[in-house]
């Protein structure tokens, strides 16, 4: 079923020109254009509730407090989670994924523990790690990916001898920013529950485009960004499960976080507030409520097929340029809405620059992928990355831009 007719009218972005043309957004997987109601909830706490939360006791004051945690249920029940005290806010997943390292990691990392990773992880996923690993003398080790394009997915065979009983931790992207790769997240958490191991889901590709339960994914971290799921820059989600929380250090200290404090000394909240140093991004945390109703009065299983059959439709039809090196799952297989590809002769930035003159918005380089990258034996890609407004109609332009560079540069 196609959702564009019914949802693009509630974006007010999209409705603009670009270089004389009709706007065509499919730079999703960076940032996601913003809804309606996310703006009106943003105007809204602005306009009439902007205050401070949890110590005012006028009626501003309580009227942020009840937002604010109440988007804190809202996104517990998103998501869900046993209690809104597992939902930590944070500026976005990359905060979400320094926090866990720094708290989680350096109290319980030691010689000779792994940190386990994969091949496909964003830079954010991966530089607190290797930094958290320095500090502790933990090593780091990487799942493999299959097929010269990353087509056959994680190695789950390798995956099986790298989770040895010195794994600590499993740290994976359930959706590659790059190949569009959908990961089975809920057996990677069970393999890694089996030798021991606590399990990070870095869910910043999937949280706005497909369903997302942590009790069925089985996890016991997940990190995820607003932007990317129609709410605001600034603001997005660690969850982690209670008794983990319970007898984690806090990450940034200061006020708000604090029970008691004299001259030498403090003791800390429980969670959510110990994690939560100085005043939080009030009105943030509110517009990422709206979000979260937004996506979920469209149906998350209605955005999934939606933006999943785009990128396969995407890719079949990228797929009969001549010169073009497509990532990620072959065609027939499942994969999210994000569609990555190299023209021989053109570079990413080229492509981008070029479609951007027909009012395309598509994003070229190395997407924070660095090793992956490398892997593939490219430095750039050029990434399309579809969502809940797109349309097949934005795919005709895609493809007919993608035939004027190549005429262009051929
Ligand atoms: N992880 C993945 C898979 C991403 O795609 C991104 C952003 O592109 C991030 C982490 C980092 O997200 P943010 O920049 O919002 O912290």
């Amino acid at each position: 079923m196609d959702l564009s007719p019914h949802t693009r009218a509630a974006f007010p972005a999209l409705h603009q020109s670009v270089n004389g043309k009709p706007l065509v957004y499919l730079d999703n997987a960076a940032t996601m254009q913003k809804p309606r109601s996310v703006i009106d909830a943003l105007v809204h706490y602005y306009e009439r509730d902007n205050s401070n939360v949890h110590r005012g006791l006028h009626a501003l004051s309580m009227r942020a407090t009840n937002a604010y945690e109440g988007a804190r249920a809202r996104v517990a029940r998103f998501i869900g989670a046993a209690a809104p005290a597992e939902i930590i806010f944070t500026r976005g997943t990359t905060e979400s994924v320094n926090l866990v390292a720094q708290a989680w990691g350096r109290a319980h990392l030691r010689a000779g523990d792994v940190v386990l990773t994969t091949q496909m992880e964003h830079h954010g996923n991966l530089v607190p790690w290797q930094q958290v690993a320095r500090e502790t003398g933990a090593m780091l080790r990487a799942v493999p990916l299959l097929g010269e394009n990353g087509e056959g997915g994680l190695d789950l065979a390798a995956l099986d001898s790298l989770l040895t009983p010195q794994v600590k931790l499993f740290a994976f992207t359930h959706v590659s920013n790059t190949l569009g790769t959908i990961n089975p997240a809920a057996e990677l958490c069970a393999k890694a529950r089996a030798v021991g191991a606590l399990t990070l889901v870095d869910a910043a590709q999937s949280a706005g485009h497909q369903p997302l339960d942590v009790r069925e994914l089985g996890c016991d971290f997940l990190a995820f960004s607003g932007h990317k799921m129609c709410g605001p820059t600034g603001i997005g989600v660690l969850y982690a499960r209670l008794p983990i929380l319970e007898n984690m250090a806090p990450y940034e200290t200061g006020g708000g976080m604090v029970s008691t404090v004299t001259y030498e000394e403090a003791t800390w909240k429980p969670s959510p507030e110990r994690f939560e140093a100085g005043t939080p991004n009030i009105a943030g945390a509110i517009g990422l409520a709206a979000a979260c109703d937004y996506l979920d009065s469209v149906g998350r299983e209605k955005i999934a097929a939606h933006s999943h059959a785009l990128g396969q439709l995407a890719c079949e039809r990228l797929a009969q340029l001549p010169g073009i090196r497509l990532l990620g799952p072959p065609a027939g297989v499942e994969r999210s809405g994000i569609v990555s590809f190299a023209l021989a002769d053109v570079h990413a930035h080229d492509v981008v620059t070029f479609a951007d003159e027909d009012g395309l918005a598509l994003r070229g380089g190395h997407h924070c992928n660095q090793p992956l990258m490398h892997k593939l034996g490219l430095t750039s890609t050029t990434r399309a990355s579809f969502s809940l407004y797109n349309s097949a109609e934005e795919i005709d332009v895609l493809v007919a831009s993608l035939r004027r560079i190549q005429s262009f540069f051929g």
